[in-house]
């Protein structure tokens, strides 16, 4: 037996007992006559103490040798300690050892392992086993455990079954690039790694297994944008003979089980809000609601006066900054120069101060009184004290610009309190999104999402304007979920495949075999899928998903720790016949 108790375990009520214990070396402090050592497990330190009165003078040599993070095992007896701590559970004890195992030497570790550590982002993901044993990461993990463990138990509770899918599969629509994976046997063949389990998911409903749920992993070989990784987990779920509103209501429940079980907070019914309406008051299709500063179109109150960039410009829209009033002017500037930087792109800002006597003093006072400003407070909802900042240009530009102006601005004022929780609900998703870069329509969702009842029509003259049956759960400005209500005939998705773009052959090479199980009964079905990895840190209080995945990739999609990607050998090319043509 290596231990009789874990290093958080013991407390005063064991005094005088007789314990073993086995864990590492956080650091010990040597007085010369006496040695203490924090040693540490995934459970806690207890401390332990050599003195030389007590201790042996051999084992008392050895305690002095001690390096950080040598696996140690000692036994001894629990005692009080003299100066207590209250700062960790097992700080009335420590542990007179008697015995003291070496189990293992450490080399000095690249960083401190502790809650704050010296250690930079990069020799930590290099050496992120040691980074796995301070706090801030072990408890990350523990906290993914526990939420995983919660979807289990409640969407089993719901009749869920947990499916595995496979992984060596062929494209899949989820609209970014596939992973793939020569087959040896096939030669000059490719597996794709899933984008996500989309097809078998919607053949396991046609294969009659009503509810599905899996936690799973997906590959997506994007450009990574910040804190995405190209293999990510899904909780991905199915349901048959269900409407929108059966999976809206499912799967709030998940999420709501989720805040209580993990959070310790209850919430009602959770919003909702079109899409339509999500861009037009937030610029932004995941809007943050744990706070306000709704945009105001101003078209109507700003336009046809004298000022010709608001005349020439497709949207103008301004937010109400709470207490911006008290800005400097230098701020003010600053704000100007923060929109106009090349990531957000705006060509300048036009300000008004609501000032305390009610009046405004505008940045556009040469074409502007004091009964226009008095309007664009009015839209923008602008009290005395806040500073009305308006942006102008061209509308899908400028909502997104002022969105990015917004959420800034939250942060500044710390209106994006991370244990506030504000689930929302955007609902009917346009189907088809116009892609600029291959000047044609692209489904927004996937190619298997069903458009709104009746909309189908509309495809043929007005593309953009088609609904889908499609929804997004948004929790504090994030995506955390999205899915929809699929066609489940055959002829409409022909049809669908027809209008983006593929040919009849394409279709059927790519997806004939979801075609064919179409035609042997498909029941009605639709579902979604959460994104773990950042639901999890959400739930966490962070912003980054990282720290709640225990082999991270970096930004340039690399494991440091294993160094991957990585060359193969020529016989390992060979065996697949495969020759590499690199540009250099
Ligand atoms: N497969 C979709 C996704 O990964 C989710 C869904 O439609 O259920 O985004």
């Amino acid at each position: 037996m290596y231990r009789s108790h874990t290093c958080g375990e013991l407390r005063a009520s064991h005094i005088n007992k007789e314990v073993t214990l086995a864990g590492w070396v956080q650091k010990s402090r040597d007085k010369g006559f006496i040695v203490w050592v924090d040693l540490r497990d995934r459970y806690g330190i207890t401390q332990l103490v050599f003195d030389e009165e007590r201790t042996p003078k051999a084992m008392m040599e050895k305690a002095q040798n001690l390096g950080r993070e040598f696996v140690i095992q000692v036994t001894g007896t629990v005692i009080e300690r003299a100066s207590k701590n209250p700062n960790i559970p097992t700080g009335d004890i420590e542990i007179l050892v008697s015995e003291l195992t070496v189990l293992n030497e450490a080399l000095l570790p690249p960083f401190t392992i502790e809650d704050k550590t010296d250690g930079g982002e990069d020799i930590r993901m290099k050496y992120r086993y040691l980074d796995i044993r301070r706090n801030p990461v072990k408890n990350s993990l523990i906290f993914r455990h526990k939420v995983t463990q919660e979807v289990r138990n409640y969407l089993s509770k719901e009749g869920f079954i947990e499916v595995e899918t496979p992984y060596l599969i062929k494209s899949t629509p989820e609209g970014a690039r596939d992973f793939v994976v020569p087959s040896r046997m096939n030669q000059g063949q490719f597996y794709a790694l899933p984008q996500s389990p989309q097809t078998f998911k919607q053949l396991l409903m046609v294969g009659g297994m009503d509810k599905y749920f899996q936690i799973v992993k997906c590959f997506r070989d994007e450009d990574l944008r910040a804190d995405r990784q190209p293999e990510f987990t899904q909780i991905d779920c199915e349901m048959a003979f269900v409407e929108q509103e059966d999976i809206l209501n499912a799967f709030e429940g998940l999420t709501r089980h989720l805040l209580k079980e993990v959070n310790g907070v209850e919430i009602d019914q959770f919003p909702r809000m079109l899409y339509d309406d999500a861009m037009r008051l937030y610029g932004n299709d995941k809007p943050d609601i744990r706070f306000g500063m709704a945009f105001g179109e101003l078209n109507e109150v700003a336009q046809h006066k004298d000022f010709g960039v608001f005349n020439s410009a497709e949207l103008v829209v301004g937010i109400a900054v709470p207490g911006g009033n008290a800005y400097t002017r230098k701020e003010i500037d600053q704000l100007i120069d923060w929109v106009k930087r090349p990531q957000i792109g705006a060509l300048g800002m036009v300000y008004c101060r609501c000032n305390d006597d009610g009046t405004y003093k505008s940045s556009v006072d040469k074409f502007y009184d004091q009964d226009d400003l008095a309007k664009w407070a009015e839209a923008t909802g602008a009290k005395a004290g806040d500073l009305i900042c308006v942006l102008s240009g061209d509308k899908n530009k400028v909502r997104a610009q002022l969105s990015a102006l917004r959420m800034e601005l939250a942060e500044r004022l710390g209106l994006r309190n991370p244990n506030e929780f504000a689930p929302l609900w955007v609902m009917d998703f346009p189907l088809l999104e116009w892609d600029e870069e291959t000047e044609r329509y692209h489904a927004m969702h996937h190619p298997f999402t069903s458009p709104k009842p009746g909309q189908l029509e509309l495809l043929a003259t007005n593309p953009g304007e088609v609904k889908a049956n499609a929804y997004d759960l948004v929790l504090n400005g994030n995506e955390i979920g999205g899915g929809s209500i699929r066609i489940h005939d055959k002829k409409t998705q022909a049809l669908m495949f027809d209008y983006l773009g593929f040919t009849e052959e394409e279709a059927k090479a790519q997806f004939g075999f979801l075609m064919n199980a179409f035609e042997y009964g498909a029941p009605p079905h639709g579902g979604l899928a959460f994104g773990l990895d950042r639901l999890v840190a959400i739930l966490g209080g962070q912003e980054t998903i990282r720290d709640f995945i225990a082999f991270p990739k970096n930004n340039a999609g690399r494991d440091v720790m294993i160094d991957a990607p990585a060359p193969i050998d020529n016989k390992q090319l060979e065996e697949l016949s495969l020759k590499l043509n690199l540009k250099s």
